[in-house]
């Protein structure tokens, strides 16, 4: 269940957008809009750069997810924009 990263109260209302169609709640202790973001998941730079060098490794992405506790598709689209980067500057 998803709760308040301002208060921690899981008394949460669905507060749908009309602009952009996200599912979006708030929080009915605080007030507070939250927005559910798969792809904006927080990742640390630290825990990126582990991530990198995890992957010079040639560890599996399941691997690394499961050491790190990062998702696998956060992974994928990690390492697809690093893919993406990397072939346009070549
Ligand atoms: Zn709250």
């Amino acid at each position: 269940m998803q709760v308040c990263p301002t208060c921690g109260s899981g008394n949460l209302v669905k507060n749908g957008s009309i602009h952009n169609k996200k599912p979006k709640s708030m929080c009915k202790d605080s007030g507070r809009q939250l927005t559910k973001n798969r792809k904006k998941e927080e990742i640390s730079e630290e825990k990126k750069n582990i991530v990198d060098r995890l992957l010079l490794e040639k560890i599996s992405l399941s691997g690394i997810s499961r050491v790190l506790w990062i998702s696998e598709s956060w992974l994928q689209d990690y390492v697809n924009d690093k893919y993406a980067q990397a072939s346009q500057t070549l």
